[in-house]
């Protein structure tokens, strides 16, 4: 198969998918490649997304439960209080939800996922930037 994008990204997670969606808007193809059947499966993490990622994704559909602190109880009785609730500072998501919503961001602004059936695949000629801030950056050339 012989398949040529600008970014080849490996792995539908909602890193990949927000990467790829956002060099969707710059203008470049983008190729997911991921390893299993649905985005979103197997459970990744507990789901915890603060208000700042969340403004970035704007999947205020995955909210379960949004999160101003603790009140932590200590055995002496004594309970100590973390945050107040004038200000969230996190919320707890549904990451399958969240997932698929970032995915899908990205599918919509032009990026094809690809299912692959076993982790050996082969890129012939890429370019790999390390880095959000592309402080490092590495050309590769295979061949
Ligand atoms: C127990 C636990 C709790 C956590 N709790 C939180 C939390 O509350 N909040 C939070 O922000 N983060 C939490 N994390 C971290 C969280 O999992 C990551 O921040 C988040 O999932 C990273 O997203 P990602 O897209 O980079 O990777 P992932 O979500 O891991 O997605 C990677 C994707 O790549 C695919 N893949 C991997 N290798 C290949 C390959 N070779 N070929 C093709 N596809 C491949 C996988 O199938 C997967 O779909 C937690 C992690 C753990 C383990």
């Amino acid at each position: 198969m012989d398949l040529k994008y600008d970014v080849v990204v490996i792995g539908g997670g909602p890193i990949g998918g927000y990467l790829s969606r956002r060099f969707n808007e710059f203008g470049h193809s983008v190729l997911i490649i991921e390893e299993h059947d649905e985005i979103g499966r197997p459970f990744q993490c507990a789901g915890l997304v603060n208000p700042e990622s969340m403004k970035k994704v704007n999947l205020h559909n995955s909210i379960l439960k949004e999160i101003w602190g603790a009140r932590i109880h200590s055995p002496s009785g004594i309970p100590v209080v973390i945050g107040n609730n004038s200000r969230i500072r996190t919320m707890s998501v549904c990451r399958k939800i969240f997932d698929e919503g970032v995915v899908l961001q990205a599918i919509k602004s032009g990026t094809e996922i690809l299912k692959i059936l076993s982790r050996s695949y082969c890129v012939e000629q890429m370019v790999l930037i390390l880095g959000l801030e592309g402080s490092l950056k590495w050309d590769v050339q295979k061949k």
